[in-house]
């Protein structure tokens, strides 16, 4: 456990500088943040760093405040440690609060086919599905699915594509159903629609029509319907 304090300090954890070769107090660590992979490595050198601190007294650590934004890491998260034996390195991330596939219901499965969203594991971590499309869009593919975020599209044939409302996700495969297909797509198309409306950036009054006309199952429709009312 490596919890975050009111100052952005966690107290590194011993086992952690062990593998590092120890680290002592008032040396620089430095850190390298991986957008691709929601991770942070901490190493001794410096490299092409993003930032850096200085381990203090009591193994205090002050994770800088970059790398806090980046992740919207606030006091009371948890950080989770982790190795990569390929880079040789120290890594931490952001440690998510797990939740129960919404796609499989915690099977791990989709009738005989296997649950790609939660990897198969029945538990998904509570993220921004901008960070878990990311991730999946990387392993759908050994499950024979392409995951794609459109961000612009053609009305008209010769027209200039305009910019679409929000990000409209697609999915498409050849081993899974169309009905398969559409359920997992509208749980995202829900997921960015619901974020975009809370953080401001999309106008639920104007665009009403437009946006319930990105869902394709009628179970999405009114599970937004009912989220626009009680939230509106
Ligand atoms: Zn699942």
């Amino acid at each position: 456990m490596a919890k975050i304090s009111s100052k952005g300090q966690i107290t590194f954890p011993a086992r952690w500088m062990k593998i590092m070769g120890g680290v002592a107090t008032g040396e620089w660590l430095f850190f390298h943040i991986q957008h691709a992979n929601q991770i942070v490595y901490i190493t001794k050198d410096s490299g092409h760093s993003d930032s850096c601190a200085q381990l203090l007294g009591q193994n205090f650590l002050t994770i800088p405040s970059d790398v806090r934004k980046w992740f919207k890491i606030q006091p009371g998260d948890d950080l989770k440690f982790g190795y990569d034996a390929n880079r040789e390195a120290v890594y931490f991330k952001k440690r998510q609060v797990l939740l129960t596939c919404p796609v499989c219901n915690e099977l791990g499965s989709i009738g005989e086919l296997p649950c790609f969203v939660c990897e198969e594991t029945g538990s998904v971590e509570k993220e921004p599905w901008l960070n878990e499309i990311t991730r999946l869009m990387m392993k759908s593919r050994s499950y024979n699915v392409s995951l794609s975020i459109i961000g612009h599209e053609r009305v008209q044939e010769n027209q200039a594509p305009v910019q679409l409302l929000v990000p409209k996700i697609q999915l498409v495969s050849s081993t899974y159903s169309t009905a398969i297909l559409e359920t997992i797509q509208d749980y995202y198309q829900g997921r960015v629609i619901r974020e975009a409306i809370e953080d401001g950036s999309l106008n639920v009054q104007e665009y009403k029509t437009e946006i319930v006309s990105m869902l394709r199952t009628d179970f999405e429709k009114d599970s937004l319907e009912a989220w626009l009312s009680a939230n509106s």
